[in-house]
């Protein structure tokens, strides 16, 4: 039966779940874990690594070990957040072709969706070792406040990696689903998600009747666990100048290094109230000396470092709040969702502004990925009867006379919509109009964001004001736009899909899934090779405990002879396949040790 499988790609660590008989239940991957890392490395013998294989190796292979990349995903390579990241990564980001930025990772340049695409490449692949089966249809989830372009880019990483994303749902939209599911509440739900990278506050209304409708919703894609993560680094940097007059961010290597003691101090800090950085030989000295660092944090501390962060996070459910038109007393239950739920000032804090316990159902790592398992299964079941009404984060609109920003479909309205508006020619004998479109809520056009442009022509030539041109605003379920242009006189259209700020060519992309499809052919592979020699192993090794007892019984006879010198042969022949990594020769010859291993234990079974 065909399956679809939800995943949450998130900053840090990622999630892939799937409905089983009705029950959503998360895939714990090969080490039993269930949430990967989302990290990517390259290995120096060019061998690609994901989650926490690469995770493990990061700090002696910074420079190509790639972490938080959906802080980069669908934003051009100018953007002063992308120019932040710069700053802060051991890894190297570079300008791409189209203005986005693009990754080194030795000599090889990837695009961002790439780089997500081998993470979903992973997920997808935890899934199907757990199913049994090829898995080809995903639900996606993303903050709720992606722009259009971050949602184009994450569906292009999901074609990239061999996935049809039939859906992409919001983050916090994901978690009421999974918190409601099969609940069979009526609620007014406020969701607040702060995970590694991103912030998202919903405000959802859960009916009974299967009715998931998204009220409010708002957000800071860069505001999450990393900035928590910075603070204590950059405390930990001031001390250690003040000590001893170095700068630990000149090396690659004390700043991976860095950054896992900052966060590991912070996620302990959760359970305990003191805890200590201890870095030995973290860089040397002009005289050669081997410095160490050590430094004793206290929780206290820590929330004085964040303290401004923690409160922007309450300003926006405040903000949030106000756009609902609700009040904090109308909110009946509040869900935490992301690993930086677990900080307990951040609980506290919440508690405090919504003047209750947040409910304690929910795991704040799997939610996501859960609800976007049963976004699946509904899609996949048309039965189902539950309905899932998102709202976009962003208002759209057009740029007008005067550089300003005209207002098509207004922030929060539900989705999938479409809005059309009337507009004139500004010019007399104007044969052509350039529509552009824009996502922000600035009245100044230049201060929102540009999404894409495009040209209607062949206009009629008349007085400016007389020809008017009717655009059509449409969002899809998944929260990506389109635009239409058209004269009203003649019917002629324009439109267009607003296409990702990463801008992939279709033969970029194409060339892009071809590399992942053989990567994933040339993986299997590999696994299977290694299956096979650890079967192989097991059994020489088994044989070879044998061999003597064998011996003992057959000692002095021909057959005995033959059949110890056969034996010897088909382990040596085994080993050489081994060797030569040829599966289908190693499987041939597995076959050869097992049926040397059952005659052996024949033998030594009769006289035993
Ligand atoms: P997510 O994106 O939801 O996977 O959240 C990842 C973020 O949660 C990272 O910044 C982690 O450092 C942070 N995190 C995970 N566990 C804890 C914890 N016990 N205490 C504080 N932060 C945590």
């Amino acid at each position: 039966m065909e399956k679809v499988i939800g995943i949450d790609l998130g900053t840090f660590n990622s999630c892939v779940a799937v409905v089983e008989g009705g029950t959503p239940v998360v895939i714990a991957n090969r080490g039993g874990y269930k949430t990967t890392p989302s990290m990517v490395a390259v290995t120096e013998a060019g061998k690609r690594l994901v989650g926490h294989i690469a995770k493990r190796q990061a700090v002696t292979n910074a420079e190509n070990s790639v972490y938080a990349v959906k802080r980069l995903i669908g934003r051009k390579f100018n953007n002063p957040q992308v120019q932040a990241a710069l700053k802060n990564v051991a890894y190297r980001i570079i300008e791409g072709p189209h203005n986005d930025p693009r990754i080194q990772l030795r000599d090889k340049v990837y695009s961002v969706p790439e780089i997500s695409a081998m993470i979903l490449q992973e997920m997808k692949m935890i899934a199907e070792d757990y199913l049994g089966q090829e898995v080809a249809k995903a639900v996606v989830t993303v903050p709720a406040y992606f722009n259009d372009g971050q949602r184009q880019a994450t569906k292009d990483a999901g074609a990239i990696a061999g996935l049809d994303v039939i859906r992409i749902i919001n983050e916090p939209t994901a978690a009421a689903l999974a918190y409601g599911f099969g609940k069979n509440i009526d609620k007014t739900v406020a969701v607040y998600d702060l995970g590694g990278g991103t912030f998202d506050i919903s405000i959802m209304e859960i009916s009974s009747t299967g009715v998931f409708k998204v009220v409010s919703t708002a957000g800071d894609t860069f505001l999450g666990g990393e900035d928590f993560d910075q603070r204590v680094i950059d405390w930990l940097v001031a001390g250690f100048k003040d000590e001893h007059d170095i700068d630990l961010r000149q090396d690659r290597m004390a700043l991976q290094r860095l950054k896992d003691a900052a966060e590991k101090a912070k996620c302990e800090l959760s359970s305990v109230v003191e805890t200590e950085v201890n870095l030995p030989f973290i860089i040397s000295s002009a005289r050669n000396e081997a410095l160490h660092l050590q430094r004793l944090l206290t929780r206290s501390q820590l929330e004085e470092l964040t303290e401004d962060l923690i409160k922007r996070t309450i300003e926006i459910c405040e903000m949030t709040l106000e756009e609902a038109g609700l009040d904090k007393a109308d909110i009946e239950e509040v869900v935490l969702v992301g690993g930086m739920t677990r900080v307990p000032r951040i609980q506290q804090e919440v508690a405090k502004f919504f003047g209750r316990e947040p409910s304690k159902n929910v795991h704040p790592d799997e939610v996501v990925a859960l609800g976007a398992a049963i976004q699946g299964a509904a899609l996949l079941d048309e039965q189902q009867d539950m309905v899932l009404l998102d709202v976009t984060p962003h208002t759209l609109g057009i740029m007008v006379v005067g550089g300003y920003f005209e207002e098509l479909i207004p922030q929060n309205s539900t989705v999938p919509t479409s809005r059309s508006k009337d507009f004139t020619t500004v010019r007399d004998n104007q044969t052509a109009v350039k529509i552009l479109v824009m996502q922000g809520e600035s009245k100044r056009a230049e201060e929102n964001e540009l999404l894409g442009e495009f040209i209607l022509t062949g206009l009629r030539r008349a007085v400016a004001g007389q020809v008017e041109i009717e655009v059509t605003f449409e969002i899809n379920a998944d929260g990506i736009v389109s635009v239409h242009a058209k004269d009203k006189e003649t019917g002629k259209e324009q439109s267009i899909t607003v296409t990702s700020t990463s801008g992939l060519t279709k033969e970029e992309l194409d060339h892009m899934i071809t590399d992942a499809k053989d990567y994933a052919v040339a993986r299997r592979d590999d696994e299977e090779l290694e299956k096979a020699k650890q079967e192989a192993t097991t059994l020489i090794s088994e044989i070879q405990k044998l061999m003597p007892k064998v011996e003992e019984v057959v000692a002095g006879s021909d057959f005995g002879r033959d059949a110890m010198e056969k034996a010897k042969a088909v382990v040596d022949k085994a080993k050489t396949t081994m060797q030569q990594g040829d599966v289908k020769a190693l499987r041939e010859q597995i076959e050869a040790l097992q049926r040397t291993q059952r005659m052996f234990k024949g033998v030594v079974g009769k006289v035993g």
